[in-house]
């Protein structure tokens, strides 16, 4: 992975991390007058129809076979990684030659590593963003990646697919998690905000995230802080990465900007509005919905009704049809005959 020719370094600037939780660039909080109900005074966005995070009803979701995301550099070290106290989360920022990328799945074309940080609460009960089934996570874990094509984090936030995060809940374990252990050692250097600390060994992304990576959630929604920019891809994974209680405990013990206990940065929950949130799995997903879509579907629910389609008819995985077939909503037997028959010309093209 790491022969690709000349290396060239690159740092996932402080820069880009003041456009997503930065205090000193953004008068925001979770309390009070800069409280989330105050958010849309200043910050349009925020009060949009598409914001996260969301309450997900895993008895109202799309069961979808994505094509498989693609995953490169997460099992790679980085030369340098630092962590944070920005007064609103800690982010994980790294020096490597090889970025990691991620690709597939819902996505239409190349994002880019950027940073991650954390979301929690005062104690184990609550602290997650996204909810499943009503239910809260003591912590989530935001992985942020920005579209290749516009080049950074702050140029992306100006296309509806400029970003895609990355979720993944924990749950309390009665073990401590040893792949989390210099991170949370860590975290007793940096507890008064804007403070910095290196790891001695830095962590892959790989080493910081859950195993199974095929059973996920995705929807189109927002950043969780201001600007609320709608330009998000979210992919919150169904597997949740286990810590013990002490170590969810260390993220507690960071103060803010004003030197108040750093807890409760999560927003509250958003409407789902008129979004479909769509579940990735492997089981064969039969029904392609006979439904009768009135609007054309998105880009993301294309993509979910194409894939299953080619899987079962020809075990193409990357083709670029379009939606002629998934939009008729068609039972007859007749009709259905000349649709498969659209089918078959289609893949004639290309
Ligand atoms: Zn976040």
């Amino acid at each position: 992975m790491r022969s690709r020719g000349s290396c060239f370094m690159l740092i996932a600037s402080i820069v880009i991390l003041s456009v997503i939780h930065d205090g000193r660039c953004q008068d925001f909080g979770y309390d009070g007058e800069k409280g989330p109900s105050h958010w849309g005074e200043q910050y349009n966005s925020c009060t949009g129809k598409h914001q996260s995070p969301i309450n997900i009803n895993s008895l109202d979701v799309k069961k979808v076979n994505l094509p498989p995301l693609i995953f490169d550099g997460f099992d790679v070290p980085p030369q340098q990684t630092n962590l944070t106290n920005n007064g609103h989360t800690v982010a994980v920022t790294m020096k490597s030659d090889h970025i990691p990328t991620i690709s597939g799945g819902p996505l239409n074309g190349t994002y880019q590593y950027s940073q991650l940080h954390f979301h929690w609460g005062d104690n184990d009960t609550f602290g997650s963003e996204d909810m499943i089934d009503n239910h809260i996570f003591p912590m989530e874990l935001h992985v942020v990646f920005f579209k290749q094509d516009y080049r950074n984090a702050k140029t992306a936030l100006e296309h509806s697919d400029g970003l895609t995060v990355l979720a993944f809940f924990y749950e309390v374990s009665e073990r401590a998690n040893p792949r989390y252990e210099e991170f949370v050692t860590l975290l007793g250097n940096i507890t008064s905000a804007h403070k910095s600390t290196t790891f001695t060994n830095p962590p892959s992304l790989k080493d910081l995230i859950a195993h199974d990576t095929l059973h996920y959630y995705t929807y189109d929604g927002s950043l969780t802080t201001p600007p609320c920019s709608e330009v998000v891809t979210w992919i919150d994974f169904k597997e949740p990465i286990l810590l013990s209680h002490s170590q969810i405990e260390a993220f507690r013990a960071l103060d803010d900007e004003e030197g108040h206990p750093l807890t409760h940065n999560f927003r509250p929950i958003q409407p789902l509005g008129d979004r479909v949130v769509l579940y990735n799995t492997d089981e064969i997903v039969k029904d392609v919905d006979l439904g009768q879509p009135e609007e054309p579907p998105s880009e993301v629910e294309q993509n979910a009704i194409d894939e299953p389609k080619k899987e079962r008819t020809s075990g193409r995985k990357n083709g670029k049809d379009s939606g002629a077939m998934a939009s008729m909503g068609v039972s007859w037997l007749v009709l259905a005959t000349a649709a498969m028959a659209m089918v078959f010309s289609s893949y004639g093209r290309d």
